[in-house]
């Protein structure tokens, strides 16, 4: 609790390992979720220094949602429901 209560003050956080501000970026995770391997675009506060990684509350309820849908997608694709709907194939 000490250590998340330093990193975020407002909006900004800052790198654990005393770099100053990190910066968000956009990265792709691979997560798996109830047995498929879904690809998340999520948004990460990330040090230009050392390239260590942190998210915020407000973003792992987003990565839920974005993993939800993703698995939805990957889903669709493997039954088949969303390459009739979308003709993406
Ligand atoms: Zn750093």
């Amino acid at each position: 609790m000490l250590v998340v209560s330093l990193l975020t003050r407002g909006n900004e956080m800052n790198c654990p390992n005393g770099h100053g501000k990190m910066f968000m970026k956009k990265v792709k995770e691979k997560i798996t979720f109830r047995g498929h391997a879904l690809i998340v675009p999520v948004e990460q506060y990330v040090c230009p220094e050392c390239g260590i990684k942190a998210g915020t509350v407000k973003q792992t309820a987003e990565v839920q949602k974005a993993m939800a849908d993703a698995y939805r997608k990957t889903v669709g694709l493997l039954t088949g429901n969303e390459i009739v709907e979308g003709k993406k194939n």
